[in-house]
């Protein structure tokens, strides 16, 4: 989306460790017209999915969701990062390893929110090693949803995740796709 790479031109920036930085409109101050046009996108590649639900992870994922589900006329669930170690039974839960943060979190989405009715489409900001997609996948899995896709707004396309999420069978849209970057430049695919 030619939009969302002239954004990530002009005001992203590539910082150290493979980490792009844009926070200034996607994941810390937020251009909710952008997100407006990249749920319309999203909306027009998954039109007759039949998606009835989105799910995201927090906290990145969650603006970009709301704005995307306003296209679908659908609820947003997010996966929380729980801050109990005891998980109780009405919940599905995974561990996923953060890329940016280091460390893992245990993540969880109460029973009462998803399962085997369910048509999701997954929701992320950034889409690297594939980790937060995968552990969105498991817990659809385990609630017996189905997943009509993913949604991603920045594919890391030098990082393994798209190739490991697609290899599984999952349709991944990403919005913009990068093929390399450094100090001062971005490549995009
Ligand atoms: P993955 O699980 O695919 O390795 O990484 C995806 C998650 O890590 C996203 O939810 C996002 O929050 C974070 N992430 C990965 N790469 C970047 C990056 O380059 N910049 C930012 N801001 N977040 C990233």
């Amino acid at each position: 989306m030619r939009e969302l790479e002239e954004r990530i031109r002009r005001d992203g920036i590539v910082e150290d460790g493979d980490v792009l930085k844009v926070d200034s409109f996607l994941n810390h101050q937020m251009d909710v017209e952008l997100f407006a046009a990249m749920g319309r996108e999203w909306a027009r590649l998954f039109a007759g999915e039949g998606v009835n639900k989105i799910l995201t992870i927090e906290a990145s994922g969650i603006g970009i969701a709301c704005i995307a589900a306003q296209q679908f006329g659908v609820p947003v669930v997010f996966a929380k990062k729980s801050r109990t170690k005891n998980i109780a039974g009405d919940v599905y839960h995974v561990e996923i390893p953060s890329f940016t943060h280091g460390g893992v979190s245990d993540v969880i989405v109460s029973k009462r929110f998803l399962g085997p009715g369910d048509r999701l489409l997954l929701i992320d900001d950034f889409l690297a090693n594939g980790a937060a997609l995968e552990g969105l996948l498991a817990l659809a899995e385990q609630a017996g949803a189905s997943v009509a896709g993913a949604g991603v707004a920045v594919e890391k396309a030098f990082q393994p995740g798209g190739a490991r999420i697609r290899a599984r069978g999952v349709r991944v849209e990403s919005l913009a796709r990068i093929q390399s970057m450094g100090p001062g430049h971005i490549e995009f695919c």
